[in-house]
């Protein structure tokens, strides 16, 4: 997929140690440190230990950061510049992008505790890719002619909403912003991006990318610093026309307050998620599929929002497919993100490390059966290193079947009926994503229609790629979806003109 090389582990801390990282805000196109002149530390989740002083904003950065993008909205330099144009300078980027993938792979590494391979081979990659892909619509999307009376000409156009706010998780950071950027930039409006105060770095290169790219000044705005200042600034600012979010269910809910109390902005929310993996009894493959079991909930540590976290599988093929996951695991590697072999790295956070181990004490509680993993290892590395661990016997009714964990930990349940399983499936407050295994026609078009989630994987784990939507029912999301032309939708407005001719 890509030919960019992973590093070994020497030449990875050797570049490392002359990395120099990209720290303070970035607005009208030039570093600046915080109002406040606070700055915060950015650790290393695989070390305990921290990397750099990241600039602290506050809502005096974003009021700033706000009206420079407000500027550049109002003065065209951006939405009215050529499509054509847009798109040449948004795949210039993609291209500095995909040529400095090592570098931004290897400050995700260290900022994310996400394994190498992931980000330098697959997360640096996909955001130029899709960065490209939207880039690439830019001139070739059309409005409409409505068949409008004889004498009236009425065309329905899309037009930029004009200044977008983002605020983004840490799990994916470079791709969870590229999947907000491409299409707001593409479509020409201006931005200001909140990445997560843990993983600000990778995005500050990136927005630096874009200067060298072409991006105007001012079209695109970073202000790093915690979600309860900047995070709510965006969510409340008056001058901001919409607003992006990828996060918890409990955050994306108060966008929805933020708005309401101030100025109605369009409000887009992709949330968490506790995504099924049915495994149907006439399945005969159980190496494959336990090998998209184990991607599907242990990758990127499970900090993933559509990861499968529950295994909802036939009772007459449940100890077949554990053996098969045991198997398959018995080649994931846990430990130092750096080294190339390692599957999984370092959690985000201590914080977030407890939270996990806490809800494995619960799913013990509760009765369910801890197979594999199920406590902290690697501690003298100061890292916040979990193993994949499997619950069986589980209950859909447990806390462990129902919340999002946002971790590695699996929870398998039994069925026995179709029905059933989709019910099963269905019971969670969430409706993300969900895949679906059977050699069954029948069963695979039947069950993919009645699972309620945004996302369905017929024989395989897939959140498919840049041509479809991504977004989830009930409280997985809200007004929109990202990734394909749907989420140029998202950052567009529609108009009606409607004109009248002259008589004859
Ligand atoms: P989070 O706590 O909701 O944080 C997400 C972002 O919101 C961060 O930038 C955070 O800032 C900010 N924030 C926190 N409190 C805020 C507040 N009061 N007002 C405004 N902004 C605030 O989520 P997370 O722990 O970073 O990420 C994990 C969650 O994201 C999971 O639930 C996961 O399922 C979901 N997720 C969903 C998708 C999807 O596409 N559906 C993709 C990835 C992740 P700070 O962290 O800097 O404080
Ligand atoms: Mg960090």
């Amino acid at each position: 997929m890509t030919d960019i090389m992973i590093p070994a582990i020497e030449e990875a801390r050797a570049e490392i140690a002359s990395l120099s990282l990209r720290t303070r805000l970035f607005i009208g196109g030039e570093f600046r440190e915080a109002a406040s002149g606070r700055r915060y530390v950015t650790e290393n989740p695989a070390s305990g230990r921290p990397i750099a002083e990241v600039a602290e904003g506050g809502p005096a950065d974003v009021d700033a950061a706000v009206a420079v993008a407000r500027r550049a909205a109002d003065d065209g330099r951006w939405s009215r510049r050529n499509p054509g144009d847009r798109k040449r300078i948004l795949v210039r980027w993609a291209n500095l992008i995909e040529s400095n993938a090592r570098e931004l792979g290897l400050i995700e590494t260290i900022d994310a505790g996400k394994p190498i391979t992931d980000t330098v081979g697959l997360d640096m990659p996909e955001t130029a890719a899709c960065i490209r892909w939207h880039a690439e619509a830019a001139d070739k999307t059309y409005g409409q002619v409505a068949p409008s009376p004889e004498g009236t000409v009425a065309t329905i156009v899309r037009e930029p909403v004009g200044v977008v706010g983002a605020v983004i998780p840490w799990n994916y950071p470079a791709q969870m912003a590229a999947w907000k950027l491409g299409p707001a930039l593409a479509t020409g409006n201006t931005v200001v991006i909140k990445p997560a105060s843990t993983t600000s770095l990778s995005l500050l290169r990136i927005a630096e990318l874009g200067t060298e790219a072409g991006i105007p000044d001012g079209v695109l705005n970073v202000v790093t610093g915690p979600g309860d200042t900047v995070g709510e600034a965006i969510g409340r600012h008056p001058d901001l026309d919409a607003v992006a979010f990828t996060g918890s269910t409990e955050v994306g809910r108060r966008f929805l307050h933020y708005a309401a109390e101030t100025n109605l902005k369009r409000v887009l929310l992709e949330l968490g998620g506790k995504s099924p993996q049915l495994v149907f009894p006439d399945v005969t493959d159980f190496e494959t599929i336990a090998a998209n079991v184990a991607i599907a909930v242990f990758w990127n540590m499970g900090e993933n929002c559509s990861a499968g976290s529950r295994l909802i599988v036939h009772r007459s093929v449940k100890d077949r497919l554990l053996q098969a996951v045991a198997a398959e695991l018995a080649a994931w590697r846990v430990g130092d993100p750096l080294d190339p072999a390692t599957r999984i790295g370092a959690l985000i956070s201590r914080g977030h490390m407890e939270r996990v181990l806490h809800y494995i004490e619960v799913g013990r509680s509760e009765g369910a059966r801890v197979v594999t993993g199920g406590s902290r290892i690697l501690e003298e590395t100061g890292g916040y290193f979990v193993p994949p661990t499997i619950f069986d016997g589980v209950r859909n009714d447990m806390r462990i079947a129902q919340e999002e964990i946002f971790g590695p930990v699996l929870s398998v349940i039994e069925f026995e009926a179709e029905a059933e399983a989709v019910a099963i499936a269905n019971d969670t407050p969430y409706g993300l994503a969900a895949s679906l295994y059977t050699q069954d026609l029948n069963v695979a078009h039947r069950v993919a229609r009645d699972l309620r989630a945004g996302v369905i994987g017929v024989n395989a784990y897939s959140e498919g790629d840049m041509t479809t939507p991504f977004g989830g029912y009930k409280l997985s999301g809200f007004g929109g979806h990202d990734k394909s032309l749907h989420a140029h939708d998202q950052y567009t407005e529609t108009k009606t003109i409607w004109i009248q001719l002259a008589a004859r």
